[in-house]
């Protein structure tokens, strides 16, 4: 079963792009440092609120294997939550390279915000390159970066189009993210193995057809 979201239009309410500045012009090196900009996580906080739901669930967290269940749940979600710094480095396109970059079954996880239960899956990302490139690991930097948090697949897949478009300013970006859901595969309809599929394209991946036939053709199999 596959469900297929596709191509996923902006969301007006969210701003991935805030840590980023213009891309240096010039033919020098320009690196932006990726800082997590969310609030800190309180842990003691986490902690009494994993007791206090343990009981709720009718659960004895005194019992001896569940009593350090509250420090590592909110350990585990401390983790999944706190997005990693990085150095995002641009490099001028001296060879003019103009053909498709793009990088395939990049693995990722992050955590549905409607059960705060986990999403995983592969991502392929890739831009057509203006005047600046990008080293292939850090698309998969990008990607980790907005999967640290609460999210839905849609908005994930969204965040890192438009985090690659407004600091590498590309002539296009294409993103597909193709994930299984545990909300879907553990509980509710139990659909197990099912994957979505979400895209996003920017520039000439969403508007040329040839371009945007040619970049789902190389993602389409993998
Ligand atoms: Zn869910």
């Amino acid at each position: 079963m596959v469900n297929v979201v596709a191509p996923v239009q902006p969301d007006p309410g969210a701003d991935p792009a805030e840590d980023f500045d213009d891309p240096a012009a010039g033919t020098a090196p320009h690196t932006l440092r990726i800082v997590n900009a969310t609030p800190p996580i309180d842990l003691p906080g986490a902690e009494r609120a994993v007791r206090a739901l343990l009981i709720a669930l009718g659960q004895d967290p005194e019992a001896e294997h569940l009593r350090q269940t509250p420090r590592r749940v909110a350990g585990a979600y401390a983790e999944l939550l706190t997005p990693r710094d990085f150095d995002l480095t641009t490099f001028a396109n001296d060879e003019n390279y103009d053909q498709l970059v793009l990088a395939c079954g990049i693995p990722f996880q992050s955590l549905c915000e409607h059960h705060l239960l986990p999403f995983h899956g592969v991502a392929h990302v890739g831009y057509l390159p203006d005047q600046r490139i990008v080293g292939l690991s850090k698309l998969a930097r990008v990607l980790e970066r907005f999967a640290r948090g609460l999210q839905v697949q849609e908005r994930l897949t969204q965040q890192v189009a438009d985090c690659l478009q407004a600091h590498l300013h590309p002539k296009g970006v294409g993103v597909v993210l193709e994930a299984e859901h545990q909300c879907m595969s553990l509980r509710g309809v139990r659909a197990h193995g099912s994957r979505t599929l979400t895209s996003a394209l920017h520039g000439h991946l969403r508007i040329d057809p040839a371009a945007r036939q040619e970049f789902f053709a190389l993602t389409r199999d993998r």
